[in-house]
């Protein structure tokens, strides 16, 4: 126990039910509550809580008052809020078009079946460039990884699959992977779009889902800061089983692609012998959207300006094609789940009376559906006068069978991951790292818009041994539940899980704000390079 508290330090046994039994906290009372958030949030009433929409805002609302109640500081810019303006393309697809042009033969591709627009701010209306397959599509100059050395893109479509060399450390096949990234590579290049094939090694969506969710509006932060995400023409989702489609006049079949990834060897680059031409008719708008923040202030005069910034994203994708006849994409534990986390917690440090020598901020940000949005814009024009010196963030953290292993995502990359080990050893929790590292899910949550700015973070969810029932679990939840309407108040959830979770980060939170240091990078983090 390093926190230098005595007596949080004599607390510590008994929060795991250690040498006093009576003294355990009531696990289940303290799920039910955090599950009472739930329960507001993922309501019917809510929508699915869209960015922009009516029912986010009832959500936003009523977050601001659990912060108010919990006793927390307004640190937004109006109040507890932080408004922002998006820009919002839809498709319209009747009036759309894809084909692949061969010769004197355009052969058209079907929306939803085979293929769907992915829009950006930067997309075009009309596109029509030849297509060239480049294999992960990945430049990585620490690695002296080019997938496009040997070919000239100007001009072109870019078709490549997701994912990367088993031999490619995860965190950097993931950050390279990143949208923004992506797209200034392909930019670099003189590539005017891509097209990108889900690898069957990491689908955790399946097309058909994909496909389904194309209607929802697209967004984009209309102020994204100095980080800013370049312009990519025309940019396309193509079902991994259809891909074969594409490779017909190129000489060679989406078949060996598959069985290169299939025993790990180098992908072949080739032209595909084809245009891809694209007609996109796009609906543009506005719309304003907040997030939520609130502080729990440092007593240390010395480090109070210092943050231990702790998030979770309020929105979820809203009303969308309906699945069993539900249209309302609840989103109970992606993310209302973490969402009612940030309330608890921020509960539980009143209740404590807790002390932390640095301040605590906690934002529920928004947009993050849409591409970490809401926290991008919070790292770029955060609301507070200080130091953002650490995230934890929780997202979709599965509370669906009881806790013994703690998935970290950063685990080795940060100070932090020491801190979250402490404090799990001393309470029979196991930590794991990130054991699916093609999922990329440590750049897949707003922890990231704060890893770009140079601020260690980790994410978290729920760990399982390879092999067990809770990975049977876990894998039937993403199949059935992710980004689904079933993601409801409905289905199971381990309230305890949910209690003791929260204590674990309240705990490593309250480690944070106290310890002598500010976490660091390790030296030999690849996410180091964002510190300046
Ligand atoms: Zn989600």
């Amino acid at each position: 126990m390093t926190s230098g508290n005595p007596l949080r330090a004599a607390l510590v046994p008994f929060l795991f039910g250690g040498a006093i039994p009576s003294e355990a906290p009531d696990w289940n009372a303290l799920g039910k509550r955090w599950w009472s958030h739930v329960e507001f949030l993922a309501d019917d009433a809510l929508e699915g809580r869209d960015t922009g929409s009516r029912g986010y805002a009832k959500a936003a609302e009523y977050v601001e008052a659990r912060f108010r109640a919990a006793g927390l500081k307004p640190a937004g810019t109006r109040g507890y809020r932080q408004p922002m303006e998006f820009d919002v393309e839809e498709i319209d697809e009747a009036r759309s078009s894809l084909e692949l042009v061969h010769g004197g033969s355009a052969k058209p591709l079907r929306f939803g079946e085979e293929a769907m627009f992915y829009l950006t701010a930067g997309a075009e209306e009309s596109v029509d460039a030849e297509a060239v397959f480049v294999g992960y599509g990945l430049a990585v100059p620490e690695l002296g990884y080019d997938d496009f050395a040997d070919q000239n893109l100007k001009g072109k479509i870019a078709v490549l699959v997701s994912g990367g060399p088993a031999a490619m450390p995860g965190p950097i096949k993931a950050h390279y992977q990143w949208s923004y990234e992506r797209r200034r590579a392909l930019r670099r290049v003189g590539a005017v779009g891509m097209v990108r094939i889900a690898n069957p090694k990491s689908i955790d969506l399946p097309w058909s889902r994909m496909a389904a969710s194309r209607f929802q509006p697209k967004m984009e932060l209309r102020d994204p800061g100095e980080d800013a995400p370049a312009g990519l023409p025309v940019f396309v989702y193509f079902d991994t089983d259809r891909a074969e489609r594409l490779f017909e006049w190129s000489g060679h079949r989406f078949r060996e692609v598959l069985d290169a990834i299939e025993h790990d060897r180098p992908l072949p680059h080739f032209p595909l012998g084809a245009r891809i031409r694209s007609r996109a008719a796009i609906r543009r708008s506005r719309v304003t959207c907040e997030n939520v923040a609130g502080v729990y202030p440092g007593s240390d005069p010395a480090l109070k300006d210092e943050f231990v910034v702790l998030t979770a994203h309020l929105d979820h994708v809203g009303i969308g094609a309906p699945v069993n006849g539900d249209r309302i994409y609840s989103g109970a534990m992606d993310n209302a789940s973490g969402s009612a986390s940030l309330i608890e917690i921020a509960n539980s440090l009143k209740k404590s009376g807790a002390r932390p020598r640095r301040s605590i901020l906690f934002v529920a940000v928004t947009g993050e559906e849409k591409g970490l949005l809401g926290s991008q814009y919070y790292a770029a024009h955060p609301t507070v006068k200080g130091t953002m010196v650490a995230n934890l963030n929780m997202d979709c953290f599965n509370p669906i069978f009881p806790l013994k292993y703690l998935e970290v995502q950063g685990l080795e990359e940060s100070t932090l991951g020491d801190d979250v080990r402490a404090v799990a050893s001393g309470s029979g929790i196991r930590v794991q790292s990130d054991h699916e590292p093609e999922r990329n899910l440590f750049i897949r949550s707003d922890q990231y818009s704060f890893i770009r700015k140079g601020v260690p973070a980790l994410m978290f969810g729920l760990g399982f041994l390879p092999g067990s029932p809770e990975e049977k679990i876990m894998k039937a939840w993403l199949a059935e539940r992710y980004h689904a309407p079933a993601d409801d108040l409905a289905q199971p959830v381990d309230l305890v899980a949910a209690a003791q979770f929260n204590a674990i980060l309240e705990r490593l939170t309250l480690r944070v704000a106290d310890a002598d240091r500010r976490p660091d990078w390790k030296p030999e983090s690849f996410f180091r390079r964002f510190v300046r």
